[in-house]
């Protein structure tokens, strides 16, 4: 889904409503269930006396499983976007700037690395996510489990974990 932005880079004050629905299949890396709904594209490319941006709001809901009790935890995002677009990297900070080549944007592409950067690294259920039981892999959310409790001490807890392999 290339923009063609051809116009608003040649009209100064011009601007260029975006209104999109992007499905992406392949968002999760090897081995990670990560599940992502259509993510809603809403904003603007805009040219403002000769610097074109572009913002936008994306929306979407995504579902994996809590690090500490693996259950399926939903999150929704809303998060807005800004980028600044050139034609060429000539004299410009490329850093924040997207080379917009042939005046043609991959919005698609950019799109999905944004949300990727915007799902965060830790995800929990809840921020007081109970976890699993050590000893017998009970969701603490849902019970408790009866196992003894001792206060662990964690170069004990490594220990055990050598043991068990
Ligand atoms: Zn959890
Ligand atoms: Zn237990």
């Amino acid at each position: 889904m290339p923009l063609e932005l051809n116009d608003i880079f040649v009209t100064p004050d011009s601007s260029l409503e975006v209104d999109e629905c992007f499905v992406y299949d392949d968002l999760s890396a090897e081995g990670e269930q990560l599940t992502v709904s259509p993510v809603r594209v809403r904003g603007q490319v805009k040219n403002s006396g000769g610097l074109v941006e572009l913002s936008y709001t994306a929306e979407f809901d995504y579902s994996k499983p809590c690090d500490r009790c693996l259950a399926d935890a939903k999150k929704s995002v809303k998060q807005d976007f800004v980028h600044t677009l050139a034609l060429s990297a000539e004299n410009e900070d490329t850093d924040d700037i997207i080379i917009v080549a042939g005046y043609t944007l991959d919005l698609f592409s950019l799109v999905r690395d944004d949300i990727l950067l915007e799902l965060p690294i830790k995800h929990l259920c809840s921020e007081g996510c109970l976890g699993l039981c050590p000893k017998c892999g009970q969701n603490l959310n849902e019970g408790s489990c009866g196992c003894k409790k001792e206060a662990v001490d964690p170069r004990m807890a490594v220990l055990d974990e050598l043991m068990q392999d």
